[in-house]
């Protein structure tokens, strides 16, 4: 599981950094999600080793335009290169329904469907086959949402000596136990979730949309390998420019991930204040003092991938 980062950049791009996308992609897979896309997005992804034609979920964290006006470009440009498969969105209503403006104002037919998915509408785990989606809802100055990606498709492994035990002799039915079918067998049914077992831990990352609060993410944390939040300011940058920006600083963020005991925090949606040379020091150097684990702050076309935990039988 990969994540990459195609604008770290809040408000306004720069030389350095393009406005706000994420994007998580797979090993068992080519269909990726892409989370928030800022303006000039689809200059990015020619840039990245992401293709246009596997972009099946894109993900919208709330209105602001460094988060979405992105959109109708990338997608009417995913038309004219020919996709077909059906693309999901999961994002305010507002933003849908710009989207279909714009689209009819501008003439523009889609090639493949576009399914969408209200935001404020979505609960609990949805299941869009190659990965499961929740939705968060954060605090920013209008609503924000964040979203955890667990991981699908993860090839299991028999569990042969359960299998002898039991008198099941190797066959098609093998095949079919490993793939996750459940089969009959003589006068029994033996179910795929008995005799198999994952080869590895599903990884699982939380992407925020802008938010004030780190801690409105918590229940969600427990199993997360990487928590992706944004850091606009320094904490007593944020105190001069005033709260009401509804952003977080990146004390507050460590402090938080630190708490949570989260293996690895990423930041990005930095300030262009902080886009100098020598400008994420003074981020780094604060949430370096809050946070312990494997503190990374994201810069444009950086990709993390997360270690696969290889899962072994318990005798
Ligand atoms: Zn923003
Ligand atoms: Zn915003």
């Amino acid at each position: 599981m990969h994540i990459h980062f195609l604008g770290t950049s809040s408000g306004v791009p720069s030389q350095t950094r393009n406005t706000s996308s994420t994007a998580i992609s797979f090993d068992k897979t080519k269909s990726w999600v892409m989370v928030d896309c800022g303006e000039a997005t689809q200059h990015q992804l020619l840039k990245s080793s992401l293709s246009f034609f596997h972009l099946d979920v894109i993900c919208i964290s709330h209105v602001h335009g460094d988060h979405c006006y992105g959109l109708p470009g990338l997608l009417s440009s995913m038309s004219m290169n020919g996709k077909m498969s059906p693309v999901h969105i999961i994002a305010p209503k507002k933003v849908i329904a710009w989207l279909h403006a714009t689209f009819h104002m501008s003439d523009t037919r889609l090639s493949f469907d576009l399914i969408t998915h209200d935001i404020s509408e979505m609960e609990g785990s949805s299941d869009f086959n190659f990965c499961d989606i929740e939705v968060i809802a954060l605090k920013h100055r209008v609503s924000s949402f964040g979203f955890k990606v667990s991981e699908k498709l993860i090839p299991k492994k028999l569990k042969i000596e359960k299998l002898t035990k039991d008198s099941i002799k190797s066959g098609p039915h093998y095949n079919k136990l490993q793939k996750g079918e459940d089969v009959v067998f003589g006068s029994q049914l033996l179910s795929s979730k008995d005799y198999t077992f994952q080869s590895w831990q599903t990884r699982r990352v939380i992407v925020c949309g802008d938010n004030e609060r780190p801690a409105l993410v918590a229940n969600w944390c427990s199993d997360i390998d990487v928590l992706v939040h944004e850091s606009t300011f320094t904490h007593s940058d944020l105190h001069k420019v005033g709260f009401h920006t509804g952003h977080s600083d990146a004390k507050r963020v460590a402090e938080f991930a630190q708490l949570q005991q989260i293996p690895t925090l990423i930041l990005t949606h930095f300030s262009v204040r902080y886009h100098g040379e020598h400008g994420l020091e003074s981020l780094r150097r604060e949430a370096n003092h809050y946070y312990c684990g494997n503190l990374i702050l994201a810069e444009d076309f950086f990709t993390f991938s997360i270690k696969k935990i290889k899962l072994h039988l318990e005798k």
